[in-house]
């Protein structure tokens, strides 16, 4: 049930005080990466409402994706296995001077300057259905930013799914065109 799955995410990520810097509260999936019968049940519970004829609550049924983006470098992590499980390719959208080929890139604000990301040109076909897939949603620009990279390469955005949402950033504001699909919001 949601609520087990809730608790067994809250047992396997470890809150890190002050880490990057003072003030944030780091959420540390290690635990739950390490720990394989949870993680599994992510994965699964990522990918649900994108199975064919899932149905997803208020998200309804959704057509299987054709890739799935990942955000270096927890949403790799999360992104391949939903991908397989999806029977869908991957995708990395990644930090900037990291991919080899062609580019495409999304600079976004953080809270001291800024960051740009890039997901190569032709990493899928134009009009591919998108899941993007990553770790945590917490202001939402890094969200945003990929939501930008799928539409700049012709895809259509055809979910988001996390693992946790920090609710009180209200990151769901930068993606407003999208229902992200989370698994626990803290
Ligand atoms: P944002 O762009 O603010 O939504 O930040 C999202 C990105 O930063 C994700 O790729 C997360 O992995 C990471 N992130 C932001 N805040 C946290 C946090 N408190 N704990 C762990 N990761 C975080």
């Amino acid at each position: 049930s949601p609520v087990e799955l809730e608790q067994r995410i809250a047992e396997h990520v470890r809150d890190i005080p002050d880490y990057p810097k003072p003030g944030v509260v780091f959420k540390d999936i290690t635990p739950l990466l390490a720990d394989a019968a949870t993680f599994a049940t992510v994965v699964e519970a990522l990918a649900a409402p994108f199975t064919t004829g899932a149905e997803s609550g208020s998200e309804g049924t959704l057509a299987v994706p054709d890739v799935v983006v990942g955000i270096e470098a927890r949403g790799f992590i999360l992104a391949a296995p939903v991908a397989h499980a999806l029977g869908a390719g991957f995708v990395p959208i990644r930090k900037q001077g990291k991919l080899p080929a062609r580019t495409l890139s999304a600079t976004y604000d953080l809270e001291y300057g800024s960051e740009t990301m890039e997901m190569h040109a032709d990493a899928f076909a134009p009009g591919a259905r998108v899941l993007i897939v990553d770790d945590v949603l917490a202001t939402g620009g890094t969200a945003a930013a990929a939501m930008d990279l799928v539409a700049k390469a012709g895809g259509t955005v055809h979910g988001l799914s996390f693992l946790l949402e920090l609710g009180f950033l209200s990151g769901r504001e930068q993606v407003p065109t999208a229902r992200p699909h989370v698994l626990m919001t803290v």
